[in-house]
Order: structure tokens, then sequence, then C-alpha cells
């Protein structure tokens, strides 16, 4: 079924009897060719790209949950590309191309909103550091614009900028970053997979990996043994346990990370803005809503919620960088698993083993990768090779010493 203005107005005339369920309820059949554990952005994307681009439909996505429970619908929805290494820049710059097409493409409206994303920097160390950047993503063909003080205050008048501790002395820009409905892009790739012949199979959880010999043979799971041909993990925060299922020991920790929504407010903020002097970032909701959130909660846990500390230490980095919502009412918080690598880059590669193919790693900046990724790891699956954009995303790298340390904190997960 197209969706359009026209099956709305023609819905409406006719009491909307007439929606179809946006993907079938199917039971798993005994074999695919492929599997992919995680019904996430992730393994989501991977079966629509694995379907559309390599003509591959034979694939189940089995979830424990429903479609859409864990990060990609937990998160604060920014979407960016704006890294500074090798390793990443290219894969990021390819997802955001693939963003700007992909409502159209899935005929779903994901409200992807290219409102601009502007990191504040506070020192001159700092905005020497965001000159960097911005040349490196320039020269990967992305957008960036350094802006000084006043041109950051054109756009968000309402920051501290004379803030004694962290004066705000300007930002990098850049303007085709934003957001984009989170549950949405779930549900867009979900309906796009189905409608290619993919079974999604929600409440089914993968409790085994069968293997014999150095290969995979299917999966056990709570509604029964399914076998495969190929078998990719995208479980996310889960990785390490679903991968311990296969006898491997990844260099992933799982940490908390909390986002909260305000009360609905006038428009008053258009940017996604990120605080140059803790770990804090603030966009607006087409709702009205504040959606905002820090740093992780610093501990090991697959808790789906966090600890009041780090709720006190977000709401200081809000009034520190905009004194003016201190009064308003957080509505809710909430929190996600993450899948904190060591370099706080994300793993796209083969394993040990033959036909098992592994999707993980993307600490809390997974949800801008999610085309991205699908395209990849579906040509991983298919093809038996890393995409091009992918080979510096390799799980050796641990071992040889080609971390992609983006943010310059070494080989500890809970510092990235
Ligand atoms: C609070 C918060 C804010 C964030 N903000 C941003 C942001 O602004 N921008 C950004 O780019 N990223 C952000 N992220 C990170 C991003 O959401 C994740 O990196 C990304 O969603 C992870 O990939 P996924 O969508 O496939 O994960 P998930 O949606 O978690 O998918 C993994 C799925 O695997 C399923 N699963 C696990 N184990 C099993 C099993 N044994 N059997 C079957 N299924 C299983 C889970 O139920 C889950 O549905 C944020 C995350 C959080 C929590």
């Amino acid at each position: 079924m197209k969706y359009s203005a026209f099956s709305i107005f023609r819905e409406g005339l006719s009491g909307n009897r007439g929606w179809k369920p946006a993907w079938r309820e199917p039971d798993p059949k005994a074999h695919y060719d492929v599997i992919i554990v995680g019904g996430g952005g992730h393994g989501l994307a991977t079966a629509y790209y694995l379907a559309k681009n390599h003509g591959i439909t034979n694939v189940a996505v089995l979830e424990k949950g429903y479609l859409g429970s864990g990060n990609v619908g937990r998160n604060t929805t920014i979407v960016r590309a704006n890294y500074l290494l090798e390793g990443n820049e290219p894969f990021y710059a390819h997802s955001l191309r693939l963003w700007e097409g992909l409502e159209q493409e899935l005929n779903f409206n994901a409200m992807m909103s290219q409102r601009g994303v502007i990191n504040l920097y506070h020192s001159d160390g700092q905005r020497d550091a965001f000159a960097r950047r911005g040349n490196a993503m320039r020269l990967a063909g992305e957008d960036a614009e350094l802006l000084d003080r006043e041109q950051v205050r054109a756009l968000v008048p309402f920051l501290d900028f004379d803030n004694a501790r962290f004066p705000v002395q300007g930002g990098l820009m850049q303007r085709r970053g934003g957001t984009a409905r989170h549950d949405g892009v779930a549900w867009g790739y979900a309906r796009g997979a189905d409608s290619r012949g993919v079974d999604l199979i929600q409440n089914c959880e993968v409790t085994g990996i069968r293997r014999e010999g150095g290969r995979v043979t299917g999966v056990e799971t709570t509604r029964g043994f399914i076998g495969c041909n190929r078998l990719g993990l995208a479980a996310a925060g889960n990785s390490g346990q679903v991968a311990e299922m296969a006898g491997m020991r990844l260099p992933i920790e799982s940490q908390v990370l909390q986002a909260f929504v305000s009360e609905g407010l006038k428009p008053f903020i258009d940017q996604v803005v990120t605080f140059g002097a803790a770990l804090f970032y603030l966009s607006q909701s087409d709702k009205g809503g504040l959606v905002f959130g820090g740093s992780l909660d610093m501990y090991n846990s697959y808790a789906q919620r966090g600890n009041l500390a780090t709720v006190e230490s977000v709401m200081e980095a809000a009034c520190a960088m905009v004194p003016s919502i201190s009064r308003v009412k957080v509505l809710r918080a909430w929190g996600g698993v993450m899948d904190m690598s060591m370099d706080g880059s994300p793993i796209i590669d083969r394993t040990p083993l033959d036909n098992l193919y592994l999707n993980c790693g993307w600490c809390y900046g997974g949800f801008k990768a999610t085309p991205a990724s699908g395209w990849c790891f579906a040509h991983l699956l298919a093809t038996g090779e890393s995409h091009e954009l992918a080979c510096a995303l390799r799980l050796d790298r641990f071992t040889r010493g080609y971390q992609i340390d983006e943010t310059g904190h070494g080989a500890q997960a809970n510092l990235h």
C-alpha cells in the first residue's frame, strides 16, 4: 500500500477502514538463507538492503521484543556526519546521503529534519580542534562551517555566552545534520523489508547458536530452532551476550545512556546544539519538548534505565548552557544499553566462524549510522567481503593496533 496525501484523504472519507498493517506477522520458517539477530535500526536496515541491493529475500529478522524496542526507539534522534578520522568520516558521509533520500525511498515519513547541528567551543584549543575536524569533513565532501561567537548568537541567542567558566566562543556547524524520528526509521525499514519478502519475527529471542565444525547451522530461539546459511548479529547492547553463544568474547562493554524530554514549549531552538564544556546536547521536538541527554552512567549494565547521579549532572550541564530552561519541567527519562567498543568506533566484520557476521560497537552514535550500517552489513552478508566504506571497521584492528580513536580517549570504553 502506497502512503500519500491522496491515501490519507481517501481513507479519511471511508472511515480509515482500508489501512493495512505495515508488515506481516509470519511464523518462522524452518530455514533461511540469512538470519539477522536484532530488530533494531541496524538489523532492519540490513534486511532491507539485502533484499533491495542484493536480491536476497529469504531472510528473517529475529527480535526478542517488539520491533524498535531497543535503542533505535530510545535515542535522541541526532543525525550528523561530523567525524574526523578517515575510517569513520566517509562511512558517516555516506550515511547522511542515504538519510537525505530515505523517506522517498521507503515511502515513509521518518520526519527527517536537516535543521543543523552546532558543536559549541569554549576555548582556543577547542576552536582549533574543531577547525581541524571541519577541514577533514570538507575533504570528505561534507559541509562544515566554523562559526564565531556572534554567528552562534544570531542562531541561538539564549545560550549563556558570558558564563564565567564556559564562555561560548563559537561553534562548528554542519547544516545538513539534524534529527529524524527514531521509531519512524525502524518502522520505515521494517515495512520496506517486509514488502520485499523478509520475515520479521517479533517476540523471538535467540537463546543459542548451533555450530558444526567452524560453521553456524542455525539458532535456538524461544520459538524453536531455525536453520540458516548465514547469520548476522545486530544486537547492539546485547552483542556481548549473543556473541558469547557462539563462543566469542568481544571488545565491547554494555553501559547505560539516558535521555530526557521536557514539557512542550513554544519553538525556540531550531538546531541541535551540543555543549563543548560537558557532554550535553539539546534539540526541540516538533511537539515542543526539549530532547536532551549527556554522558553514560559509567557502569556496566543491561538495564534500560539509569541512575540519579547522571540525572543531576545532565541537569547541571543544561542549566550551564541555557540558564533560561532551569524551571522547565522534565516529563520523561529513559535509558538504553550501549554497545561500547574500546575505541569508540563500530565493528562490521566477519568472525572466526565461517558464516557468522558481526555488527556492533555503535556506542551512543549508532542511530545516524543506521542507513550506512545496513548498507555495508548487507554487502558483507551477501558477498562475504567488507564494503569499501567499512574496511577500517574490522574486528582485528584491536589486535593489529589500528584503532579508530575518534575522540582521542584511548582504549577505555567508558571514556568514549
Ligand atoms: C539515550 C540514547 C540516546 C542516543 N542518542 C543518539 C543520537 O542522538 N544519535 C545517534 O546517532 N545515536 C544515538 N544513540 C545510539 C543509537 O540509538 C544506537 O547506537 C543504535 O540504535 C544501535 O543500533 P540498533 O538500532 O540496531 O539497536 P537496537 O534498537 O538496540 O537493536 C538491537 C535489537 O536486538 C535485540 N536483541 C538483543 N538480544 C537479542 C536476542 N538474544 N534475540 C533477539 N533479539 C535480540 C534487542 O531487543 C534490540 O531490539 C542513542 C542511544 C541512547 C540509548
